[in-house]
């Protein structure tokens, strides 16, 4: 298993933006947590400590949470491809994707339990009794019954799901439902993921959240915008003005490196508006529809908006096999529009060998953008959709999963009914496009939704409820100091 290195974060930090009284209250729950939790560990699994939101979130979360005062330690286990394969089926499976045509049988759970026995000897030395085991997603649900033998108190924590039970959806819970029943607690996205035969009051939906002060989501000016796009190539004409500067996670300073190999083409002219979407390459992120349909609709009824379509460079995202062929999908579809029309449209491989530059390309792709789209087919959460909220984008983005958490139609934002629905999706776009005092209201209103709901305070604050009950302490009025009462969910 990999240990990540997770530097503390001042909690104060957020006091610059948090209103008084959220401040405060975050404040107290610190110091409830650091006199609740002692010297306990609270460990996080998980399956890659890069790409995709369970990492972007544990990240900034964990620091925040370390900068309070507690124990939070992170650990990513080692898989191989197959095991990766596998946990991708069960993914999909529980976003009700069809059927690959692979099963998930007696092989691969034999292969799945083989994977997670060879994490175990050093986990089982790791965590001490009376810890608290955060596993999150199913790469890690096999661990549940090890660390309950440990003595510690389990939470499995599900990033991902779908309002409506498919048979796929049936699939991948047969799959895992032996490994969790016994978890002390389920936390889950969103409550409509709940499967029917988790206990109810084991279960508590906590959304997740972003850090405004990261790297990502930094606020950053219109010339540092420009200056880190075109330093790494995705707009045309070269930088003059200094490379820009960037803090990294460890504290170091990084500086942002000139790319030449980013983009699938030539870049967008420097003026061009820009319709952007940045996700994993992953088919329920439908970069190829996204494409289909701006070629097919905007390109014809425009002549400066290009598309980006973003996302990490393949090798970078370990737990996820299928970008590769994803990718190379959209090259081919790329490839196979007539010159004007690829011509407005981009595919860029953001390098991960350095996140924290990864990071501050995201930001400044996102700032750039006149509109941030996510036509996901299914989404856990849609931090991608938080993050272009957070700086003020309009956004156009599937009703679907945890990305109606985030946005009321018509609010917030624009929702898409039938993510699958190419003119529908061009027709709210153009309006995007076409109606830049309504876009602008949106993300302005998009930024406020965050700002109330999705930023680290909220969170961490339900963590600590959380291990309130698994702890079985309630804090006494006012001294902060804990007493016992029964546990509730150990
Ligand atoms: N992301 C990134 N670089 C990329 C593509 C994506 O840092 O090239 C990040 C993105 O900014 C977001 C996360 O990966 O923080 C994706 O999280 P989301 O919840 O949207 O989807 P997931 O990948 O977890 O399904």
């Amino acid at each position: 298993m990999q240990q990540v290195d997770i530097p503390a974060a001042p909690l104060e930090v957020l006091a610059l933006l948090l209103p008084a009284e959220r401040w405060f209250r975050l404040k107290e729950k610190a110091a409830h947590a650091r006199d609740l939790l002692s010297d306990r560990v609270v460990w996080n699994v998980s399956a890659t400590a890069e790409g995709g939101g369970v990492a972007e979130m544990l990240h900034t979360l964990l620091a925040y949470g370390r900068g309070a005062g507690v124990d939070l330690r992170w650990l990513v286990l080692d898989g191989d491809p197959e095991f990766f394969a596998i946990t991708k089926r069960i993914h999909n499976a529980l976003h009700g994707a069809e059927d690959d045509g692979h099963r998930l049988g007696a092989a691969e759970h034999e292969h799945y339990e083989r994977v997670l026995r060879g994490n175990l000897a050093e986990l089982t030395t790791l965590v001490r009794p009376g810890d608290i085991v955060l596993l999150h997603d199913p790469q890690t649900a096999g661990f549940v019954e090890a660390m309950h033998a440990v003595g510690a108190h389990v939470v499995w924590r599900c990033h991902i799901g779908r309002d409506d039970p498919t048979a796929a959806t049936a699939r991948g819970w047969d799959f895992l439902r032996g490994y969790l029943q016994d978890a002390d607690a389920f936390v889950f996205s969103r409550r409509a993921y709940v499967p029917t035969w988790v206990v109810s009051d084991r279960v508590r939906a906590i959304a997740p959240s972003i850090d405004p002060f990261s790297t990502k989501n930094r606020d950053l000016d219109d010339v540092e915008v420009d200056t880190v796009l075109r330093q790494v190539g995705l707009i045309a004409g070269r930088d003059a003005s200094p490379s820009l500067e960037f803090t990294r996670r460890d504290g170091t300073t990084g500086v942002v490196r000139r790319h030449t190999h980013l983009l699938s083409g030539p870049p967008p002219p420097a003026d061009a508006r820009l319709v952007v979407q940045v996700s994993r390459w992953d088919l329920l992120k439908d970069m190829a529809g996204v494409l289909s349909a701006f070629a097919d609709f905007i390109v014809p009824a425009t002549s400066d908006v290009h598309l980006i379509l973003a996302g990490p460079a393949v090798a970078g995202v370990s737990d996820d096999p299928e970008g590769a062929q994803v990718l190379a999908a959209c090259r081919a579809a790329w490839a196979r529009l007539p010159d004007p029309v690829r011509a407005r449209c981009h595919l860029a491989c953001i390098p991960m060998d350095d996140v924290d530059e990864n990071a501050i390309i995201v930001n400044a792709l996102q700032r750039r953008a006149t509109v941030v789209v996510q036509k996901s087919l299914q989404e856990g959460f849609g931090l991608t959709v938080t993050e272009a909220m957070w700086k003020s984008r309009p956004m156009l983005a599937s009703a679907v999963g945890g990305i109606q958490e985030q946005i009321v139609d018509g609010r917030e934002g624009l929702l898409l009914t039938d993510p699958r629905d190419l003119p529908g999706f061009a027709a709210r776009l153009q309006m995007l496009l076409d109606d830049p005092a309504m876009a602008e209201h949106l993300g302005r209103a998009g930024h406020q939704r965050v700002e109330d709901d999705f930023i680290g305070d909220r969170h961490l604050i339900q963590l600590v409820d959380l291990f309130e009950d698994l702890l079985g302490a309630v804090p006494t009025a006012a001294s902060g100091l804990t007493t016992a009462r029964p546990g509730r969910l150990s």
